[in-house]
């Protein structure tokens, strides 16, 4: 049991706004965490990039909000995972001030009929793959800035994406949010932590695992000069041969403006790895910076 102080819990606009407006009057700096729940310790790091950022007098805001609107129709959000009491006991034992857990009518009112486009960086990948996914989360992702007014905002790089876009929208509609981005946190044979790996059965965990192995290697491949081509494509065999049902996307990028790479990584270090996958029903994503001789962290 923690003996971190309980968190407010605001379900609605108004009980945010009303504690969002305690918070001015301290004037105390305010960091978003925005999350679907299920947590784990993934989500929780994004609490702690958080802290370190506001300080001890600064007021972390977790918000829990399985959005609809950026589930494909065959997609899993009815059988998205939730657990709203174990979700509250894991951010109170990390020592979050508050959680906004709105009902999807405080977020989508009768008649909504707006939706955010960033045109750029979302033709590819995830973009790509799920249609009308980062409308979603860009629409939904406003709105929470607009209700909570964050001085801060954090996301996963697990969701790399999802990252640059958000920077964008930010930018591009003057937000005025400063978006931190927080590393991605793994299991120990490497699995990215995801709120979907409980999807998966034994002998499919076990296949996951190989997920980033092959990334990792991958990219070793292409940072020492090997051919797009040649690398994706023995990676492609490996993960077949791994038992992956599927591959939805393995493609290698520019890290920032998600341009194609064609047929060799730029030596400036600048290119990331990115995968979808299918094990059985469930989908995995996961990336890997391309590390080249120029932006290995110990060059
Ligand atoms: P989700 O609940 O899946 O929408 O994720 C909420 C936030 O947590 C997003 O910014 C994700 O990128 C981030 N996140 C999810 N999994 C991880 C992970 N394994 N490591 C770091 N951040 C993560």
């Amino acid at each position: 049991m923690s003996s971190a102080p309980t968190p407010t819990i605001a379900r609605s606009r108004d009980a945010l706004r009303q504690m969002r407006d305690q918070w001015r009057a301290k004037r105390a700096v305010i960091a978003l965490v925005p999350t679907m729940g299920a947590l784990h310790d993934g989500h929780l790091s994004l609490v702690d990039v958080a802290r370190a950022k506001i300080g001890a007098d600064g007021k972390v805001l977790a918000s829990i909000f399985v959005n609809p609107a950026q589930f494909g129709p065959d997609e899993d959000f009815d059988a998205y995972p939730r657990d709203e009491a174990r979700d509250l006991e894991m951010l109170a034992a990390r020592g979050v001030d508050a959680v906004y857990m709105p009902p999807v009518d405080e977020i989508y009112s009768a008649g909504f009929a707006t939706r955010i486009i960033v045109d750029e960086l979302t033709g590819c990948l995830c973009g790509a793959a799920r249609p009308g996914h980062f409308d979603g989360v860009a629409t939904v992702v406003a709105k929470l800035f607009n209700q909570t007014r964050p001085d801060y905002a954090v996301f996963g790089e697990k969701d790399y994406q999802q990252l640059l876009v958000i920077r964008r929208m930010s930018r591009d509609l003057d937000l005025d949010v400063g978006i931190l981005s927080a590393p991605i946190l793994r299991e120990q044979d490497g699995l990215a932590m995801s709120s979907r790996n409980a999807y998966l059965d034994a002998g499919q965990r076990e296949i996951a695992g190989r997920l980033n192995t092959v990334l990792k290697e991958t990219a070793t491949r292409l940072a020492s000069g090997d051919t797009v081509g040649a690398a994706l494509g023995d990676a492609h065999a490996r993960l077949r041969e791994a038992g992956v049902t599927r591959v939805d996307y393995l493609d290698v990028r520019h890290a920032r403006t998600l341009a194609p790479v064609n047929l060799r990584v730029p030596e400036d270090g600048t290119a990331r790895l990115f995968a979808a996958i299918f094990i059985g029903k469930t989908r995995l994503i996961d990336n890997v910076p391309v590390e080249t001789a120029d932006n290995r962290p110990d060059a």
